[in-house]
């Protein structure tokens, strides 16, 4: 698919990812370390995923499309060699989502020798340096943003690796959580607002970049601290450290959706816990929207904790209303109008035992078109419950984000069109409550950040340069995340 940009040539629409990367240098067993960190951070993208691994001399690497665990085997990790090895998990919602050649780490040979790079997060004027560079002769092999990065390192003026890089980093604005590789360096980098995560730690003496610390636990690895916003982390001359500070400095802009639905609960993202970010969330919806009911339910998994919250705040009983199957991919297609609930009926089952007749608080971490909220609610109805009242964890999602979650297109947010009034009606709940931007800012208070909460306010730190920067949904049917 393709579109028209204002200059009249035809571009390609830009991918929206969702990722999360990882990197070991300094291990015997780099690639297998990847490979395990990555299904830590599977959630943070399914479409693809690849490592690319060096011992000093050559790169070699894997990519496919799907699931970390049926990309990887033996058979593709063990040509993975070397004591160096980055990875890569991604998911994009436009119409190049199933592309190989989208799939990251990249691995290209330019003047200096080989590089490679996982890069989370989205550039705001990507579109713009692309056209510049292919005016100047640059031939693209993907659509991704992250291959601009690639291509200003290789044609820049400067003579280092390190400092090709800084000078390609220094044009590029937005979101980057980057991780890259030569066949001897590591290089870890974050922009200077910091938006997406990105932490370091150790396995013995081996240095571990990851997005969340949830894959440093599973590999048996220890938590040191955060890459900072705008820091470089440079790991030479086997695991040697050295960390620079390259770029303007710019205040600190941790996406706050990462502590209401993105990130997994056990990890700490930005110097706090998920965890006890998402139960204070439930407590303060409590105190903002109360409910007369008898029972709380989370929608699982994602609302689990906050709703965990609300009950405790309220003395209220929770109970799992619904299950959820942990077996049903992303790619499931609504086959008609008919029996469109058939996907969120695959997904989550009613418990008709614990909620038959019984008023319901259902807590669920966010909206975002209002198409499973509705699902949700006549399935609960029709288990019998008495009155549903849904409460949300989070403020309602009124702007796109264009820094790496995927949100659609603002038209396409049902909290841009309608009011709560108009949204509870639509979705069919006997009330509606969500945290207030206020509430949502006072339980993250005291935390080392300030916040970017575009998607709630508006308020753009780094505003899209054009509308070539915004998402593309919308070209391909406004097809629902409705996925947990
Ligand atoms: P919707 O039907 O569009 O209102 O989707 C709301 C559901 O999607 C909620 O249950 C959220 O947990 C979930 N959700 C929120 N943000 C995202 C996202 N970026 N990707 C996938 N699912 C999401």
């Amino acid at each position: 698919m393709s579109r028209l940009h204002p200059g009249g040539l035809v571009v390609e629409p830009k991918l929206r990812e969702e990722c999360g990367v990882m990197g070991v240098k300094g291990h015997f067993e780099a690639s297998n370390l990847v490979y395990l960190g990555l299904h830590a951070l599977q959630h943070r993208g399914q479409e693809g995923a690849g490592i690319v691994s060096t011992d000093g001399e050559q790169m070699r690497s894997h990519r496919g499309l799907g699931l970390v665990g049926d990309i990887f085997g033996p058979t593709q990790l063990t040509p993975l060699t070397g004591d160096s090895a980055i990875g890569h998990v991604r998911y994009s919602t436009s119409g190049e989502r199933s592309a190989l050649r989208n799939v990251q780490p990249f691995v290209v040979r330019y003047g200096g020798g080989q590089v490679s790079i996982a890069h989370n997060g989205n550039l705001v004027n990507a579109a713009r340096l692309r056209r510049e560079l292919e005016q100047r002769g640059s031939i693209f092999g993907t659509s991704s943003d992250t291959e601009v990065i690639l291509h200003l390192l290789a044609t820049s003026q400067q003579g280092t690796f390190i400092n090709r890089l800084v000078d390609a980093l220094l044009q590029v604005e937005g979101a980057y959580s980057l991780i890259l590789q030569t066949e001897t360096v590591m290089v870890a980098v974050r922009d200077p607002h910091g938006f997406r995560p990105l932490v370091m730690g150790r396995v013995g003496d081996a240095v571990v970049f990851a997005s969340e610390t949830t894959a440093l636990d599973l590999i048996g690895g220890t938590y040191e601290r955060e890459v900072q916003p705008g820091e470089m982390i440079i790991v030479e001359n086997g695991t040697q450290v050295l960390s620079l500070s390259p770029f303007p400095r710019r205040e600190r802009k941790a996406c706050v959706f990462e502590h209401i639905y993105f990130a997994r609960p056990n990890s700490v993202v930005f110097g706090s816990p998920v965890y006890d970010s998402r139960f204070n969330f439930g407590q303060a919806l409590h105190r903002t929207a109360p409910a007369d009911v008898d029972l709380v339910i989370p929608v699982p998994d994602s609302g689990t904790p906050a709703a965990l919250g609300f009950a405790f705040a309220s003395g209220l009983p929770f109970k799992q209303g619904l299950i959820r199957s942990h077996y049903v991919g992303r790619t499931f297609i609504e086959p008609s109008q008919q029996i469109r609930d058939f996907g969120v009926k695959l997904k989550l089952s009613p418990v008709r035992s614990a909620i038959e007749g019984k008023r319901l608080v259902v807590v669920d971490d966010s909206i975002v078109r209002g198409t499973t909220s509705r699902k949700i609610v006549r399935l609960l109805r029709e288990a019998g419950a008495k009155e549903v009242h849904l409460r949300i964890s989070s403020p309602p999602i009124r702007a796109s984000c264009f820094y790496g979650v995927d949100t659609p297109t603002r038209e396409e947010l049902i909290a841009h069109r309608l009011t709560p009034e108009e949204t509870c009606a639509f979705v069919g709940a006997d009330s509606l409550g969500y945290l207030s931007l206020e509430a949502m800012h006072n339980e993250l208070k005291g935390k080392a950040s300030t916040w970017c909460d575009a998607c709630f306010s508006g308020e753009y730190a780094v505003p899209p340069e054009n509308d070539a920067e915004r998402p593309q949904l919308d070209l391909f049917g406004g097809a629902s995340p409705d996925e947990d």
